[in-house]
């Protein structure tokens, strides 16, 4: 190697945490400040890519985690390995059952095999052995621990290309206080909002009327505030008070809300389970609810009729569902789950369907006529008239639903899933 090369080194680590505690978010802060300390700075902000929502070991959002340094020399690389090992080896929950860390490094750019890898890791679920050898083939070194699970998810977080993107900056808890009941301005919050909303978002739960960006598990994260661009994601930051002591803070470029894991539907028929997709159809079956208040329906386009629910946690969402009514045309966007349920994230109500009530007329006199028996017409019980025809008269029924996007509210939406105040 020329002295003057360098040597650009992809480093991507996930499943490291667990119910219990830690986030590879918080993993990768602290190796990056450890970095630092060495005189060694990532090339960009890391990335917290989340995959396949579907995935089956996933501890809570499906995120993986990634950063690139550009290194002088092999004595570089080393050091830069090592840390982070030490680190994954120190930090990891290993007692969790599901927590299988991976660790990848790879010298070089991302190559189109890559990105196609990344880009599947969203749509479809993939084995650990097809991960390692993928990686074997792209001249990856791989660690794994226990399982080494986390390989899959590594592996594309460095590879993945980011046609659109956001930023969360995420604000770390001290080693004393994580567990304990998250101390902050709750007024700051909403000021925040006001200020900076709708260049960040999902920073309150309108509909709760609660704050949304603290998380409500035993991590290390205080919280996070996601946006447009890094530097309003850190001037929100700046404007949140907080009443403990914050350990630090890091900036993450994501493909949250971009609606990546969404493809293009093309026919139900031909959709698969564990797959997201946007798809045009109709409403065939009005919605019901379910035991749990589930909300069901079905919908069909000219090859299949599919199931639709709401479930319970995507709370008032599900009074708007309960509006559609048959016929009604609409492009839904979710996924399908193990059941070959498609779960609706948002949806696009493009027609309203014209709906009646059948009702016998009404007499002269105001009283509605009833039947006068099979093909005999109606007759009033108050005066005796009569008609010949048989012909119920249609009521039109006010539709209480417009034409337009209805979306889940924040605190059920998914990492990946765009707010509608983000669809240009
Ligand atoms: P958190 O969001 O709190 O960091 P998590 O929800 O990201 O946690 P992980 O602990 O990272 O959960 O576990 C998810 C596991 O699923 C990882 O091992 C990851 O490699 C794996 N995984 C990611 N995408 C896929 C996929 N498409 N198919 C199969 N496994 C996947």
């Amino acid at each position: 190697m020329n002295s003057n090369d360098k040597i650009i080194l992809h480093v991507g680590i996930d499943d490291t945490d667990s119910n219990e505690g830690m986030c590879t978010t918080y993993l990768t802060h602290i190796i990056i400040e450890q970095l630092k300390e060495q005189k060694i700075y990532t090339d960009d902000y890391p990335r917290l890519i989340r995959l396949n929502p579907f995935a089956r070991y996933k501890t809570r959002g499906n995120g993986a985690l990634s950063f690139r340094v550009t290194l002088d020399s092999r004595s570089q690389v080393e050091l830069v390995e090592q840390i982070v090992l030490e680190n994954v080896e120190k930090y990891s929950m290993f007692e969790g059952v599901n927590t299988n860390p991976g660790v990848i490094f790879y010298e070089g750019e991302i190559t189109d095999e890559m990105r196609k890898y990344a880009i599947n890791a969203i749509y479809s679920i993939y084995t650990i052995d097809y991960a390692e050898k993928f990686a074997n083939h792209i001249g990856a070194r791989v660690h794994k621990f226990k399982k080494g699970r986390g390989i899959i998810g590594a592996i594309a977080s460095i590879s993945i290309e980011l046609p659109d993107e956001t930023f969360e900056c995420l604000a770390y808890r001290t080693q004393e206080n994580i567990g304990t009941k998250r101390k902050l301005n709750q007024e700051s919050i909403y000021h925040m909002d006001e200020k900076t909303y709708p260049e960040t978002f999902d920073n309150i739960d309108k509909e709760g009327n609660y704050t949304a960006i603290e998380p409500h598990t035993p991590c290390p994260v205080l919280y996070g505030i996601r946006g447009n661009t890094p530097e309003i994601v850190e001037k929100a930051h700046n404007m949140v008070e907080s009443y403990e002591e914050i350990e630090g803070y890091c900036i993450f470029r994501t493909n949250q809300h971009t609606d990546m894991h969404i493809q293009e539907g093309k026919s139900i028929k031909e959709m698969q389970i564990n797959s997201c997709y946007k798809i045009q159809c109709k409403v065939i079956e009005n919605p019901h609810d379910i035991e749990g208040g589930h909300v069901f329906f079905k919908v069909s386009d000219d090859t299949a009729i599919m199931e639709c629910a709401a479930f319970e946690p995507t709370k008032t969402f599900r009074n708007i569902i309960r509006k559609l009514r048959k016929d009604d045309e609409i492009i839904l966007y979710g996924g399908l789950n193990e059941n070959n349920t498609f779960n609706i994230e948002k949806f696009k109500l493009i027609k309203v369907s014209p709906q009646y009530n059948l009702l016998n007329p009404v007499c002269e006199c105001g009283k509605r006529m009833k039947s006068a028996g099979k093909n005999k017409g109606f007759k009033c019980p108050k005066c005796g008239n009569k008609t010949k025809s048989d012909k119920k008269i249609k009521e039109i029924i006010e539709r209480d639903i417009k034409e337009g996007f209805y979306e889940v509210p924040t605190e059920a939406r998914r990492h990946l899933s765009k707010p509608i105040i983000r669809m240009k």
